[in-house]
């Protein structure tokens, strides 16, 4: 297949570039680098021994979005692109509204012009808002109990997809639930490359490993879980590529859910930990006051991805610890040096 990657120089994008021509698939990279670097793609090529076509826009732009994209071919898409910081969406909100929603209206609106149908969708377990159970499937309701713009957006996007499909019957769409993405490519020469201070926790750890902060903030140790810290499913980002590979290969007619997750939760103390190991530094810590709209536990049940994609994940939290120090420590500034 010959794919549009939205948001294809971004950190989940450009592994999947890297996976998707490794499993013979040609790829289009549509960016406007708000959040990213060429680099990024320059390295992807290096790894891959091919060159990758570039377009610069803002796909939230629909006519420069249009414009760019004239004459160049695809047949299916990997729609990535958008804002992701929980925070700043709550700051925000009309931005993240905008950008986020009008990507997607944008993009299904020039895939029915172009006669393109098959679509996979970064969505996220954000949509579970406070989930009920642990592990979460894919039926569990979503859009209850959000909290923030960012994940407003995913839950609407979905609807969208949804009733884009419902009007557009020969649209094969597929909504990825991603848990929480970690870890690097094993060569370390591409990686998450947050802009200023990372959001994330493992990004943020690997910054204290590095020097480049001083200690983690914990963000509370009082949660109804084993050590009192919050429980997520990390996923190394190659697992998360694969998966992308694995559902578009697999799109059907219609519109499918996958949660993209390992099934194993992991406390942020697990993760400091494991962290310690694959890098030999220490993460001093302090624990403080709990973030506003984190919750106690979000473990995915993967069992639909497993089965009807033949996909799972087979990277440890080691493996993601030890690749994301790898790219941390080649790497101490990021693309930009
Ligand atoms: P990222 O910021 O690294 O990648 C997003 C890319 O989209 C960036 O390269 C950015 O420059 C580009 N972009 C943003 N707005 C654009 C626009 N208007 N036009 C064109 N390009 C635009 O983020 P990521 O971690 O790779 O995430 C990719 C997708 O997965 C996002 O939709 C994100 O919300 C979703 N997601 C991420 C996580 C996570 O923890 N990383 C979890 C769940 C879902
Ligand atoms: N976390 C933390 N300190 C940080 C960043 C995150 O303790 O600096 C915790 C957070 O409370 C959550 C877990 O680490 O329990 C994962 O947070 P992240 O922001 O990476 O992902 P999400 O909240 O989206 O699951």
């Amino acid at each position: 297949m010959r794919v549009l990657l939205t948001g294809g120089a971004g950190y989940i994008g450009s592994h999947t570039a890297l996976t998707l021509i490794g499993r013979g698939h040609e790829v289009v990279v549509l960016d406007d680098f708000s959040n990213s670097s060429p680099e990024a793609i320059r390295r992807v090529e290096e790894l891959a021994g091919v060159s990758i076509p570039v377009i610069e826009a803002d796909l939230a732009d629909r006519e420069a979005a249009r414009a760019a994209l004239a004459g160049v071919e695809f047949d299916s898409v990997i729609h990535f692109a958008g804002l992701k910081a929980v925070g700043e969406s709550v700051a925000e909100p009309t931005r993240y509204y905008r950008v986020n929603i009008d990507s997607t209206l944008a993009l299904l609106d020039l895939m029915a012009e172009r006669g393109v149908s098959r679509i996979v969708f970064s969505s996220s377990a954000t949509v579970y808002g406070d989930p009920a159970v642990s592990p979460i499937d894919e039926e569990q309701p979503v859009g209850v109990g959000l909290t923030n713009p960012y994940g407003w957006s995913k839950f609407m996007n979905e609807q969208i997809i949804r009733d884009a499909q419902r009007a557009r019957p020969e649209l094969e769409a597929v909504l990825l639930r991603y848990f929480n993405p970690v870890g690097a490519h094993p060569s370390g020469r591409i990686g998450e490359d947050p802009a200023g201070i990372p959001n994330n926790l493992m990004p943020f750890i690997a910054q204290v490993a590095v020097g480049k902060r001083e200690r983690l903030a914990v963000f509370g140790d009082t949660y109804p879980t084993p050590d009192g810290t919050g429980v997520r499913d990390y996923i190394h980002v190659m697992d998360l590529a694969e998966g992308h590979v694995a559902a578009l290969e697999g799109a059907v007619e219609g519109v499918t859910v996958y949660n993209l997750g390992s099934g194993t939760g992991s406390s942020v103390l697990e993760v400091v930990r494991a962290f310690e190991e694959a890098s030999g530094r220490p993460i001093p810590y302090d624990i403080v006051e709990a973030r506003a709209g984190d919750v106690a536990t979000v473990v995915a049940d993967p069992a639909r991805a497993n089965a009807e994609l033949d996909w799972r994940t087979t990277r440890t939290l080691a493996e993601a610890c030890r690749d994301s120090w790898s790219w941390q420590s080649q790497n101490p500034g990021g693309y930009a040096g």
